[in-house]
């Protein structure tokens, strides 16, 4: 839950090395550091604080040396400190690492490596892996031997990258994403392909217990019994040079304006595999479907459409609970795997249980290439392009509108779905939003927010709930709009904004009647409809849409808000604090 990044090349690695980790910054990013090789010295600088900000004060891109490693950290082992940050350097400083993820035997393998003699500086679990290379390179003076010794004896989930006092870079992978760039000019190796992706688009995927050493006369991969593995060069798509803002003041806005064209698009990159998921979806036996956060979110959407129109039972689970009901998975069902990254650890975790129970794993992913679709016999690409903000927008209704896809075809059109006109409605709802502005301002000092759906909206007021929790750290909670009587009206007063999500549809009087409720409390009640009423203090128009294909409407303006709202509050809309894009960490 970081990014690392290595470079070996012809160039000053440093510069390569900052604008990289600032292209990866939305994975992690607590704090951040730099090691080169140089002189024959491993030289370190880090801090606390963002890239721009960490190298204002301590200039890591002007590290002299063509070797080099760095980092950006999102805590798990030791506080958010100078010191904690990465790279690590051994005791000795012949070697300076970078990880990421969570080394679970470090407290036995440190005290080992004290007794040893070897010493510590930080609290973190990383470190130990810098003495342990040291370790087993004082034993050996060969790079190859200490990674192989090395990842012996770690337990764990792991990327690392190492750099050597000869000016070698060797990194390991076990269930964290490590990718290797080809350049004209050097060697990558990189968490994502946006670390280097202005550098070449020529990249081998490392596979889980494999290792790589680079130095100038080449690049050796190795699995971690020491057999050397021989890789095909791949070529990334060119959706990943485009990781710009362009005329944008964020990314979050840029994603959420996509989303005419990656709603319509979703899936499409991947037409025979939506098909053959459709069919095994037809046929299956029982049905999952498993996601976190935003993803669970849909997977509640997927619940209502496939019971309604499909009549299909499908039971959604949240990722990071399956390791506690292990044995929820029949014999030879279906696991729904949805996932942005493709990376995140709880999603993964889920996925290997239900494998171990023999079902079979269709993904629906955005990242191609990731840990997910390696694991999943079926998988179907969002194909929305790089989603940088952190809170998930467009990979949102693009996972939906696959979900949406798959539902129509096994209905056989009773649901109605017409993307062209729910990219129309979504191109209406973005194109003013001064309204959506106005509210905004008007949420910048609420302390709590209550989103409420009924039905199919249900899933969307979490959802709602989620981006406004996650952009502006305003106290949000999505509720079935019945519940409301069962407990929390009673936290309605005329402090609380209350958000209704009020289509004129079969839910549309029900919701009304709770709207009406609120109000009589004194709450304020921001109404997402496409008919007025005098109940709301803020009417927020939507385009008239069949039932079943308001969630993908109705979540637009809900997006807008909590990003403009975000900006209110002057924090950061793409990188929300102690928050990562891929959760590669449990
Ligand atoms: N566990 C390590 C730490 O806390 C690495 C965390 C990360 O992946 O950023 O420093």
């Amino acid at each position: 839950m970081c990014s690392i990044i290595g470079y070996l090349g012809l160039s000053q690695a440093a510069p390569i090395i900052v604008k990289g980790l600032k292209r990866m910054e939305y994975r992690g990013y607590d704090s951040v550091g730099v090691a080169t090789f140089s002189n024959n010295q491993i030289l370190v600088r880090k801090g606390v604080g963002k890239v721009i900000e960490v190298n204002k004060t301590v200039r890591l891109d002007e590290l002299s040396g063509t070797v080099g490693i760095g980092h950006t950290r999102w805590a798990t082992h030791g506080m958010v400190t100078d010191t904690n940050a990465h790279p690590h350097p051994s005791s000795s400083g012949e070697i300076a690492i970078v990880h990421n993820g969570i080394i679970e035997n470090h407290e036995e393998l440190k005290r080992e490596l004290q007794q040893k003699g070897y010493t510590f500086k930080s609290q973190t679990d990383s470190e130990v892996i810098a003495n342990l290379l040291q370790h087993h390179y004082d034993k050996t003076r060969d790079v190859k031997q200490s990674m192989i010794h090395t990842v012996a004896d770690l337990k764990g989930d792991y990327a690392f990258v190492a750099v050597f006092e000869d000016g070698t870079l060797s990194a390991a992978r076990l269930h964290e994403p490590l990718i290797i760039g080809i350049g004209k000019q050097g060697y990558f190796i990189s968490s994502d392909v946006l670390g280097f992706v202005e550098h070449t688009d020529e990249v081998i995927y490392l596979d889980n217990r494999e290792f790589v050493i680079i130095n100038t006369v080449g690049i050796q991969i190795f699995d971690f019994d020491a057999n050397p593995v021989q890789h095909q060069i791949t070529k990334v798509s060119k959706e990943f040079a485009d990781v710009y803002k362009g005329e944008y003041a964020h990314f979050t806005l840029k994603e959420i304006s996509e989303q005419p064209t990656t709603i319509v698009n979703a899936g499409n990159n991947t037409k025979l595999e939506l098909d053959l998921a459709t069919d095994f979806i037809r046929h299956a036996k029982t049905l999952y479907i498993t996601g976190s956060g935003t993803s669970y979110n849909a997977a509640l959407v997927a619940k209502f459409l496939f019971s309604k129109y499909a009549k299909i039972k499908i039971e959604p689970i949240i990722s990071s609970e399956a390791h506690f009901s292990p044995d929820i998975f029949e014999q030879q069902s279906i696991l729904i795997a949805l996932s942005q990254s493709g990376e995140s650890a709880d999603v993964l975790e889920a996925v290997n249980i239900a494998k171990k129970s023999g079902a079979k794993i269709i993904s629906i992913v955005n990242i191609m290439t990731s840990s997910l679709a390696h694991l999943s016999s079926i998988s179907i690409g969002l194909g929305c392009g790089p989603e940088i903000g952190v809170a998930a927008t467009k990979s949102f209704t693009a996972q939906l509108a696959i979900l949406y896809k798959i539902v129509d075809k096994i209905c056989q059109g009773a649901l109605g779905l017409d993307l062209a006109k729910v990219s129309e409605a979504v191109k209406k709802s973005l194109s003013d939003d001064s309204k959506i502005q106005e509210v905004a301002k008007k949420l910048k000092d609420v302390s709590d927010i209550y989103v409420l759906g009924r039905g199919i909206h249900y899933p969307i007021a979490s959802e709602s709930s989620l981006k406004l929790k996650e952009l502006t750290y305003i106290h949000a909670e999505g509720l079935p709009g019945g519940e409301l009587k069962h407990g929390p009206l009673a936290l309605m007063d005329s402090n609380t904004y209350v958000i209704m999500l009020n289509p004129n549809d079969s839910t549309y009087s029900d919701t009304l009647t709770s709207a009406r409720e609120i109000k009589a409390r004194g709450a304020k009640v921001i109404g997402i409809s496409d008919k007025p009423s005098d109940v709301y203090d803020h009417w927020i128009e939507i385009p008239q849409m069949s039932e079943s294909m308001y969630p993908l409407v109705e979540i637009i303006p809900i997006q807008l808000l909590a990003y403009y709202a975000a900006v209110e509050k002057d924090t950061d809309p793409d990188y929300p604090r102690n928050l990562a894009k891929s959760v590669t960490v449990k």
